[in-house]
Parts: C-alpha cells; sequence; structure tokens
C-alpha cells in the first residue's frame, strides 16, 4: 500500500556565502491514510525545515519526499496547511465563507459543491453562526477554527499542521486538541502536526516522531495506544 506521504532519507543543507548548516542530515519516515502523527523536537531540530520541504516551499539537497507515491516539486495540490499564525493565514477583508471557500474556487470546484463543503466545514469545527463574520471580529481560537475549517473543506490528502495552537490561551488550545482528536476520529484525515510540545504531541497523537537537535534524524518513533480505541 502506497503511504500518502513518503520522507525518503531526506537531507537539507541551508548555504549562505561560504556557511554550510546541515540542518536535516538523514530524515526518513512515512505516514500511512488515516494516521495522526506529531513530530516534536525542540527549537532547532528542523521541523520547519521539514514541513517547508513537505509543502514544496523549499528543494531538498537530498533524498526525496512523495505525496501519494508522486516526486514533489514546488507547492503540490492535495496538502493544505495550518500555520501558527492565524492571523497571517486568514484574508481580513474577507467573510469567514470567503476565507473557507477561497481554496475550493482555486481548486475549480464547481459552486454548489463549494456551499456544501464550506457549510459541513464550519459546522464541523462549530462555527455555524459566523459565516458572514469577519476573521477580525473573533477571538484567536475562533479564527484558528476557521483556518482548521478551510483546510478540511479543501478535502487534502495529507493535513499539514505547524505549531497551530502555540499563540492561543491553554483552555483555548485544548479545546482545539480535542477538536482535532474528534475531526481525525470521525473524518479519518490524514495528519501531520508538528509541534515542540512533547505533552502535546503525546496527548493528540497516535504516533510520535522525536527528531533530535541538529542534524536532524529521527531519534524516536513511537506508537501510543489511544483509550477506547
Ligand atoms: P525548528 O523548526 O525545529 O526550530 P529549523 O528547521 O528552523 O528548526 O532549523 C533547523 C536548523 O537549521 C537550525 O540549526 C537552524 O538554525 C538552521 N536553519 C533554519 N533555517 C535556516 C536558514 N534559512 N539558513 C541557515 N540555517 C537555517
Ligand atoms: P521556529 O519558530 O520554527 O523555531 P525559527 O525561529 O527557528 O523558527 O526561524 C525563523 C526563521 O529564521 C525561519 O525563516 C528560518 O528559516 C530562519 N532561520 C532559522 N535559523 C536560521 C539561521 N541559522 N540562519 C538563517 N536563518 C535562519
Amino acid at each position: 500500500l502506497t503511504p500518502v506521504l513518503a520522507v525518503d532519507h531526506v537531507k537539507k543543507v541551508y548555504t549562505t556565502g561560504t556557511r554550510h548548516v546541515e540542518a536535516v542530515r538523514d530524515l526518513h519516515f512515512d505516514v500511512a491514510r488515516g494516521e495522526l502523527v506529531c513530530v516534536v523536537g525542540p527549537s532547532g531540530a528542523g521541523k520547519t525545515t521539514l514541513l517547508r520541504c513537505i509543502a514544496g516551499l523549499m528543494d531538498v539537497t537530498a533524498g526525496e519526499v512523495r505525496l501519494e507515491g508522486s516526486a514533489i516539486s514546488g507547492p503540490p495540490r492535495g496538502m493544505a496547511v495550518v500555520f501558527q499564525e492565524y492571523g497571517r493565514s486568514l484574508f481580513p477583508w474577507m467573510t469567514v465563507r470567503g476565507n473557507v471557500e477561497l481554496p475550493l474556487k482555486e481548486k475549480k470546484v464547481p459552486r454548489a459543491r463549494r456551499t456544501v463543503l464550506v457549510d459541513e466545514a464550519l459546522a464541523t469545527v462549530g462555527l455555524d453562526h459566523v459565516h458572514d463574520s469577519y476573521p477580525w471580529q473573533l477571538s484567536g481560537g475562533m479564527q484558528q477554527r476557521v483556518a482548521i475549517a478551510r483546510a478540511v473543506a479543501y478535502e487534502p490528502h495529507i493535513l499539514l499542521m505547524d505549531e497551530p495552537f502555540a499563540a492561543v490561551d491553554a483552555q483555548t488550545r485544548a479545546d482545539l486538541e480535542d477538536l482535532i482528536r474528534e475531526l481525525w476520529a470521525r473524518l479519518r484525515v490524514t495528519v501531520l502536526f508538528v509541534t515542540h510540545d512533547i505533552d502535546e504531541a503525546v496527548y493528540l497523537g497516535e504516533r510520535v516522531l522525536v527528531l533530535s537537535n541538529s542534524p536532524t534524524v529521527v531519534l524516536e518513533d513511537v506508537r501510543i495506544d489511544l483509550p477506547g480505541e
């Protein structure tokens, strides 16, 4: 069975003038369909580098990233990313509905189907009543729910999350973590969730990849038995 995501012996060297920084040395793992994988490591462990390579925002120095078996070059379709800075990722001049719908327009999803996907996604994240609000009228936690709805509506092969809850308060963060677990269990989306917080990784993931400090390799690949599953 082809994994959704294959990170195949990826190496990334940053070159600035004559200086070379080997950020990622030999990163190697697969993510199977329906997995919820957390990637955890301290600052400087190469998490951002890894995500940029997976999202096709940066070329790898050696090795290969494959999505559904095809090598990635440039930003691929079929991925949705939720970033830490919700304020940066939503367009303030568009309504909530407009923000969630935009990637579907770019994907050329027909209008009637777009309406269904947007309504379902917003209901899924518990935001039935704010379709016509603007992001700046919502709390940080609600804005992050909009970003999650937008990612889910896109029906991605894999949902990438880059420290998505680092900027919200503890209670909101706990609520959002539960929301991700619930979405994952219900929709069976494949999730790669990156965090520097080991507690969050262990709480959220059914599998946790622990990265070493640079140059990055996978130190541990742990499966976690979730209660009630
Ligand atoms: P993390 O996201 O886990 O904090 P990064 O991927 O940002 O880790 O960084 C991994 C390593 O690569 C660190 O040593 C960092 O200093 C280095 N690095 C990251 N980006 C660059 C860059 N643009 N140029 C040079 N070195 C970089
Ligand atoms: P993170 O929040 O993931 O830890 P960082 O604060 O490490 O991110 O990095 C912020 C930005 O600085 C990124 O664009 C990263 O590529 C860049 N960067 C990190 N380390 C270096 C470095 N040693 N040299 C140049 N750029 C770097």
